[in-house]
């Protein structure tokens, strides 16, 4: 089954009002995704995180070596990207330009084959999976000791089980903040703090001492992600998980992190650190250093898709524990037009708990008016 056609498709739409992480305001949310056609009709769909126009340029170079290729030998058409860009692009926009195309080329697979990618990727341990919301963000106006936890309190009162709230703000007002949100969730809901790497470890372990009596999940890129050495400081000060990987690449890029013991939980984004192939290497070998996986999302549909096939298959992060602590989705509440809008069935959750989709390739349709809608010229 040979590869005839790939096709960038970069999206865009407007907000009704900015919110704000760490290091900056957005007030559009873009996507960039990937389409590959077959001689035999087939067409597969991935995605890439990172800059769109950038990730579509690199989509759109390596396009010409995969015209002609055979479409379900997934491993070998990455190693050959991979092995002609090695001297210029080992992380970052090449490697988030590949996943899209790997996905997409998982797609095909699993529709080639008539079953779902989780199949193919080694069986499902299991047909659902616990969403956390990731929202909390910062807006424009109006105060965030207020509306922070009464946004909080609105995903407990949805049904989840967890939330994500952002830091990186300054410790007194992120110290503030994490504990309004506890309060107004209550004791049982796990919550997590996210700084974007926005702090030093000096910063970054005064915010951990004054949150750790909060009770938090994990503290994800307290510093910057080279700073491997920051990453073990703050992790030996304190006793909030650590959590990371959401700007590394490639099995390469994990295989260094994981011997340095800088994480406690590992979080490459699918459409970014090298797709599912790549990814999937990646979960193994997390598993052998006893790390945890929970993957990063922020896309659209079809990020949330290839995530939650990859989510199918990772063991428990307890694998001998009768009640065994689950991997789980990281679930994106903030205003996203494109997100939903682009699938013919819209992936949501229930209670907090989304289906992993069961269908052909990554389980999903591409509404065809509403990319349209959206597609930048
Ligand atoms: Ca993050």
């Amino acid at each position: 089954m040979k590869i005839t056609a790939i096709r960038t498709h970069i999206l865009q739409a407007g907000l009704s009002q900015p919110f704000a992480y760490s290091r900056a305001w957005y007030d559009t949310r873009t996507a960039m995704l990937v389409e590959i056609e077959t001689d035999d009709g087939l067409t597969g769909w991935g995605e890439c995180y990172g800059p769109a126009r950038m990730t579509a340029a690199v989509v759109d170079s390596v396009a010409p070596w995969l015209i002609g290729e055979d479409a379900l030998r997934t491993d070998v058409l990455w190693q050959t990207v991979y092995a002609r860009l090695r001297d210029h692009g080992q992380k970052g926009v090449v490697i988030q330009g590949l996943s899209g195309i790997d996905i997409a080329l998982w797609d095909i697979k699993g529709k080639r084959f008539g079953v779902p990618v989780h199949q193919l990727l080694g069986g499902a341990a299991r047909k659902t999976v616990q969403a956390y919301a990731t929202g909390l963000y910062r807006r424009r106006s109006a105060d965030p000791l207020k509306y922070l936890p009464e946004e909080a309190a609105g995903y407990a009162t949805e049904g989840f089980r967890a939330v994500k709230l952002k830091v990186g703000f300054g410790i007194e007002q992120d110290a503030a903040a994490t504990r309004a949100v506890r309060e107004a969730i209550g004791p049982e809901i796990a919550l997590m703090v996210d700084a974007n790497h926005a702090y030093d470890q000096v910063a970054a372990i005064r915010l951990g001492r004054l949150i750790e009596r909060y009770d938090i999940g994990w503290f994800e890129e307290p510093v910057p992600p080279e700073d491997i050495a920051g990453y073990r400081a703050v992790k030996a000060a304190l006793s909030i998980p650590i959590a990371g990987g959401e700007c590394e690449f490639t099995r390469f890029g994990f295989r260094d992190l994981f011997v340095s013991h800088a994480l406690d939980i590992a979080q490459p984004d699918t459409c970014a650190a090298g797709g599912l192939s790549e990814c999937k290497k990646i979960a193994d070998m997390s598993g052998a250093f006893g790390i945890r996986y929970n993957p990063h999302v922020w896309g659209t549909g079809i990020a949330i898709a290839a995530s939650l096939q990859l989510l199918a298959v990772l063991p428990s992060h307890t694998p001998t524990s009768l009640a065994p602590l689950e991997p789980m989705l990281e679930f994106d509440r903030t205003e996203h037009p494109i997100r939903q809008a682009i699938l013919t069935r819209p992936i949501e959750h229930n209670a907090g708990i989304v289906g992993i989709p069961d269908g052909p390739g990554l389980g999903i349709d591409i509404d065809r008016d509403a990319l349209a809608r959206f597609e930048v010229k």
